[in-house]
């Protein structure tokens, strides 16, 4: 989340940094400009589309529609004498919609009916923007476009029903934002887009300004796209730790010198057969949590089904033991209350750890990782609930073992 928010804030501070040099900037840049906004748009629909997700694809619609109305106002009818309302007007739909769409249900794009109604109320909006801004009196137009102060040392200039309006809803989205338990990237982007967009229209005499700062919104929300694919391939769904993917990608910048645990969950099939699978689920998580807190430098994966790994960097199985021992009491004393057939049931649940380092005769990730599967292995035969090194108990008989790979591998 942290690395969202730096990026989020390098790009908003470009953007502000060269709003003051925009007006210096070389003509060909300039006209350049005026296309920006919608490339980056168009881009970020291609991906959004393919990527099957409704709600960026509507927020860069939404992008792409103010700044159309804004230049059209702004350079082709600047003579309307309704144009402040207009502004005032643009500067609460752009809000009102920003929000909307963060709200919006995300239901892919392949749904028709849903896509028909994402359309019709990203577009009938219009013709009643259209209406409110020509049938208003016009004492009521001066009145609502009046900005909060023209004192050039003032920051915010807007009319304050847009800036109450534009406050508000930030305000909530952050809210909105705290109490998810996951928030993807693009939660975060709306917060900056919008910030961005009001600062826009709080420089409405210099319109280059407002196609750069969407310029820079599309982006971000572009690279929300290419962010939250990359979450979702590398976070295990479930448990929301990071998942098998990561934890082989993780051994490319490892070292030579790493030890890496699996961990497996004793008998978790009784859990499933006796309380069902949600509560199977419940265990996993409940597992993963401890496993997240693992200290010693330690870093935990769900690596599938039951099974987790922890991997070590620079340290030795001596030095990992102890934290895994560690792990596997506070799991032992973890009592995972949930209700069955409406009673109140409390159960424990207990792991068994086995241990490997990289060494001269296992050399890459799946060879240790194997290596600490045998000593699984061996911890579940000595009784479960135990830690246990490979190589410090005496080797199983070969047929045994093969037996309980080819279950895993199942
Ligand atoms: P052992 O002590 O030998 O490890 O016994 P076990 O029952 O834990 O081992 P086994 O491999 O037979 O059982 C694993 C079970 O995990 C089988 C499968 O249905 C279940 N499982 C795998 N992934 C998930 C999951 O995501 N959710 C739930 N609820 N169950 C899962
Ligand atoms: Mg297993
Ligand atoms: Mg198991």
């Amino acid at each position: 989340m942290f690395i969202h928010t730096l990026w989020l804030l390098a790009l908003s501070g470009l953007a502000w940094w060269q709003s003051e040099q925009i007006l210096h900037w070389p003509a060909a840049w300039l006209s350049l400009l005026d296309y920006a906004p919608y490339g980056i748009v168009a881009v970020g629909l291609f991906v959004g589309v393919f990527l099957n997700r409704i709600r960026p694809v509507a927020i860069l619609l939404v992008l792409a529609l103010s700044t159309f109305a804004f230049n059209y106002y702004a350079a082709i009818q600047p003579r309307t004498p309704d144009i402040p309302f207009f502004f005032v007007l643009l500067g609460l739909a752009l809000p009102l919609n920003l929000f909307l769409w963060l709200f919006w249900p995300e239901r892919g794009v392949r749904h028709w009916g849903f896509n028909l109604l994402t359309l019709a109320v990203l577009v009938l909006q219009m013709p009643l923007l259209q209406s409110l801004v020509y049938d208003l009196p016009p004492h009521w137009v001066e009145q609502l476009s009046a900005p909060i102060s023209q004192d050039p040392l003032f920051v915010i200039h807007m009319p304050m029903v847009t800036t109450v309006v534009a406050i508000v809803l930030l305000n909530l989205m952050v809210v909105r934002m705290a109490m998810m338990r996951k928030p993807k990237v693009l939660d975060q982007v709306v917060l900056f887009v919008l910030v961005l967009m009001a600062y826009a229209l709080n420089n409405l005499a210099i319109p280059e300004l407002w196609n750069w700062m969407a310029t820079i919104a599309a982006l971000m929300v572009v690279l929300s796209l290419v962010f939250d694919v990359h979450q979702m391939a590398y976070t295990d769904e479930l448990t929301g730790m990071a998942g098998r993917r990561a934890l082989f990608e993780s051994f490319m910048g490892l070292g030579r010198s790493y030890t890496v645990a699996m961990v497996d969950v004793d008998h978790f099939k009784k859990f499933n057969d006796t309380y069902g699978h949600d509560i199977g689920d419940l265990v996993l998580q409940t597992v993963s949590r401890v496993l997240s807190g693992v200290g010693g430098g330690g870093k935990a994966y769900r690596f599938g089904g039951e099974e987790f790994s922890v991997v070590f960097a620079g340290k030795t199985p001596e030095q990992a033991k102890p934290v895994l021992e560690v792990l596997r009491k506070q799991l032992e004393t973890t009592e995972l209350k949930f209700k069955h057939h409406g009673k109140d049931t409390t159960t424990k649940v207990t792991v068994s750890i086995g241990v490997a380092e990289r060494n001269a005769s296992f050399k890459t990730p799946e060879e240790v990782i194997k290596a600490a599967d045998q000593a699984l292995y061996q911890a579940k035969e000595a009784g479960r609930n135990r830690v246990v090194v490979f190589g410090e108990v005496k080797e199983v008989a070969k047929g045994q073992k093969s037996a309980r790979i080819r279950k895993r591998k199942a």
